[in-house]
C-alpha cells in the first residue's frame, strides 16, 4: 500500500484505544503466555482472565481475575478482552460474549487477528511503542551450502559477516528504535558459521531479554556448534530451527551428528521439513512491467521477515539480500531511516511494517516471483551449485 497519510494512516482505530485501561488476556496457555510476553515488552497494562487460577491471583507475575470480575471490568468501560484460546474455545466464548453485548473487532478480539494487526495499532497509539512479529539483524551473509534457488540469492553474493563489534552496535540500535520482536534473528545464511555467535547470542539476550519473545538461530544442519556455543543456546533458551534438506549429498549424515551433540546437551530443535520450495526469480532477471500488478503482488505477499540494516528498516531481507548479490539497484527509498528524529515515528513504523511504503510495492517485487503464499513456482529443494 502507497502511504497517503504517513503517521495516521489508522488514526481512526487508534483514537477509539487512545483512553484503554487494560487488556484482558482470556486463557493462560501458550497463546496467552505468546500474549503476555509481547504485552510485557511494550509495557501495556494487562489482567489474565482465568477461573482456576483466579484463586491464586497472579500468574507469570501478573493480576488474575476471574470470569465474573472480567465481566464487572467490561462494565466499567475502557478494557477489552482477547480470546487467547484455541478454535473450539474461542467459538464458544464469542457466541457467550456477543451475546452479552461485546462487539467483535471493537471491544472483544480473537487470538491471531489481534496480534496480527490490532495490537500493533493499540500499542503505537495506546503506548507509544512498536513491536514486529519477525525482525533481527544481518549479521551473517555466508553459508556452507551453495543452494541454487537460495531465497536471498547468498550463493552469488560477494557480502562478508559482520563483526562482533559491528553486530552489536547494530544489535544496540535495533532496539532503541524497537520495542519488542517476536522472532529475532541474526541473519540469512548458516548461523553457526558465525565466528563470534557464543558472545553474540550472550550480549544480545544480556541486554534486550524481556524485548524478544523467541531468539531463534536458523541451520542448515551442516555444522556442529563449539562447546560455548551450545552452552549459550542452553542458558538463553534459545530456538534452533533446521532447515531439513535430506536430498543433499552427504547431509543426512552430518545432521545425525549435529542431533546427537544437541541431544546430549538436552537442547531441543525445530525440524523443518519441505517437500519442494520456491523460486524467487531472483537470477531470472524477469522484470514485471505493470506497476498495478506488482502493487498488487507486494499487497498479498506474505514475507514477514523484516531486518534493520545499517540503520534502516528493510521490509524483505530476502531482496535485499538478493539486490546486494545480483542487482545492486538503489533501494534506499523501500526502506525506512531509523537514524531521523521524526514526530510519530511509532506509528510510522507500524504502518511500514504493515505494508505501507513510498510507493505502494519494492522495488525488487518487480523482479520477485513473491513468497511461498503466492508463489507458484516450484522448485526441488536445495539443488546444490557446482562449487568453483
Ligand atoms: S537456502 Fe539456506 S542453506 Fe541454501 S544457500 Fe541459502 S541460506 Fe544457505
Ligand atoms: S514480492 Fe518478493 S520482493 Fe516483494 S515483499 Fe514479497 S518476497 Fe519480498
Amino acid at each position: 500500500m502507497k502511504w497517503k497519510n504517513k503517521g495516521h494512516e489508522f488514526d481512526a482505530i487508534g483514537s477509539k484505544y487512545k483512553e484503554l485501561k487494560g487488556i484482558l488476556v482470556y486463557g493462560a496457555g501458550e497463546l496467552g503466555v505468546e500474549l503476555h510476553k509481547i504485552l510485557k515488552g511494550i509495557g501495556a497494562d494487562y489482567k489474565f482472565v482465568d477461573d482456576y487460577l483466579g484463586v491464586e491471583k497472579k500468574y507469570l507475575g501478573v493480576e488474575v481475575v476471574t470470569s465474573d470480575e472480567m465481566r464487572a471490568l467490561m462494565r466499567e468501560k475502557g478494557y477489552i478482552i482477547v480470546l487467547a484460546f484455541g478454535r473450539l474455545n474461542t467459538g464458544m466464548l464469542l457466541k457467550q460474549l456477543i451475546l452479552e453485548g461485546m462487539v467483535l473487532g471493537e471491544n472483544l478480539f480473537e487470538y491471531h487477528s489481534f496480534v496480527d494487526f490490532y495490537l500493533h495499532i493499540i500499542a503505537a497509539y495506546r503506548y507509544n511503542k512498536c513491536f514486529i512479529y519477525s525482525c533481527g539483524v544481518k549479521v551473517i551473509n555466508t553459508c556452507t551450502l551453495r543452494c541454487e534457488k537460495c531465497m536471498s540469492a547468498l550463493p552469488y553474493t560477494q557480502e562478508k559477516n559482520l563483526s562482533l563489534e559491528e553486530a552489536m552496535e547494530e544489535t544496540d540500535f535495533l532496539f532503541s528504535k524497537l520495542d519488542f520482536i517476536c522472532y529475532y534473528g541474526i541473519g540469512i545464511g548458516e548461523g553457526f558459521l558465525y565466528k563470534d555467535l557464543d558472545k553474540l547470542i550472550e550480549y544480545t539476550m544480556e541486554k534486550y531479554k524481556d524485548n524478544i519473545g523467541v531468539f531463534a538461530i536458523v541451520t542448515n544442519g551442516t555444522i556442529v556448534p563449539s562447546e560455548r556455543v551450545l552452552e549459550m543456546v542452553k542458558k538463553y533458551n534459545i530456538s534452533i530451527r533446521v532447515s531439513n534438506y535430506y536430498s543433499v549429498p552427504g547431509w543426512k549424515e552430518k545432521y545425525a551428528k549435529l542431533c546427537e551433540v544437541l541431544k546430549k546437551h538436552e537442547i531441543i530443535i525445530q525440524d523443518y521439513k519441505y517437500d519442494e520450495w520456491i523460486d524467487m526469480g531472483w537470477c531470472d532477471r524477469k522484470k514485471e512491467k505493470d506497476r498495478r500488478m506488482t502493487q498488487k503482488k507486494f499487497d498479498n505477499c506474505g514475507m514477514n521477515c523484516r531486518a534493520v540494516v545499517k540503520g534502516r528498516l528493510t521490509y524483505c531481507i530476502h531482496s535485499m539480500a538478493a539486490n546486494e548479490a545480483l542487482y545492486q539497484i538503489d533501494i534506499e527509498k523501500d526502506e525506512l531511516d531509523l537514524s531521523e528524529e521524526i514526530e510519530d515515528i511509532k506509528k510510522i513504523i507500524m504502518e511500514y511494517d504493515l505494508g505501507f511504503n513510498n510507493n505502494g510495492a519494492l522495488t525488487m517485487c518487480q523482479f520477485c516471483n513473491g513468497y511461498i503464499n503466492i508463489n507458484k513456482n516450484k522448485v526441488a529443494v536445495a539443488t546444490q551449485l557446482k562449487r568453483g
